[in-house]
């Protein structure tokens, strides 16, 4: 049996990834293609939380790294039973109080050997103006330019995720009132 196709989409937080996917998938659907989509962050914290160790997801990235690292090794374990097409919804690095933390170490990549890693990015006063009006989300109250650090950095990360698996990686902009261009192509890329 031939194993699915594995992406993993990554973004800072309120970049719009899961917006992204989800119309992605929807569109998808209609041709006949399917993808099962998995929140890496949703995996983590469903462990962490049977462990009783935070009340909301938001506080994962301040626990101590070494816990942090733990409840990731355990999500990408479960994730790599999964034999089907699948959309990995994650983060290319956490921005922690102790600095990035890698969302895709060398043992994550190992888990999940994804085909393509994809960066899903927008102008940085976007950024700003999506985390400021969401209301669902403890989101950390950064400035453009720490911002526009983090997305830097995550494509440098991407590259090296990319040297050691043999992955692709993918840019995709989703820019403001541009949500289906976004959608085409990332839509291309998973047909
Ligand atoms: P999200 O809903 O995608 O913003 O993810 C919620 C939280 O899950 C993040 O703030 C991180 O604490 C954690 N998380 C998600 N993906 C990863 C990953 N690959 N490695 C470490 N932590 C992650
Ligand atoms: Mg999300």
């Amino acid at each position: 049996m031939s194993i699915g196709k594995k992406v993993v989409i990554t973004g800072v937080p309120g970049v719009g990834k899961t917006t992204v996917i989800d119309a992605s998938m929807e569109a998808l659907k209609a041709e006949g293609i399917s993808y099962t989509s998995i929140n890496f962050g949703t995996c983590m914290f469903e462990v962490a939380c049977d462990q009783s160790i935070v009340n909301d997801r938001d506080e994962m990235r301040k626990l101590d790294q070494e816990v942090q690292k733990s409840l990731q090794k355990t999500a990408a374990q479960v994730i790599a039973k999964i034999q089907e097409n699948i959309i990995i919804d994650t983060h290319c690095t956490v921005s922690t109080p102790g600095g990035y933390l890698p969302g895709l170490p060398s043992w994550v990549l190992q888990e999940l050997k994804p085909d393509v890693i994809v960066l899903v990015e927008t102008d940085e006063d976007q950024i700003l103006k999506r985390r400021l009006s969401d209301t669902t989300r403890s989101r950390d109250m950064e400035g453009y330019a720490a911002i526009k650090d983090h997305q830097r950095y995550n494509r440098y990360m991407a590259a090296s995720y990319s040297m050691f698996t043999g992955c692709t990686v993918k840019i995709i902009k989703n820019l403001d009132f541009l949500l289906e261009n976004a959608v085409s192509e990332m839509v291309e890329l998973l047909r």
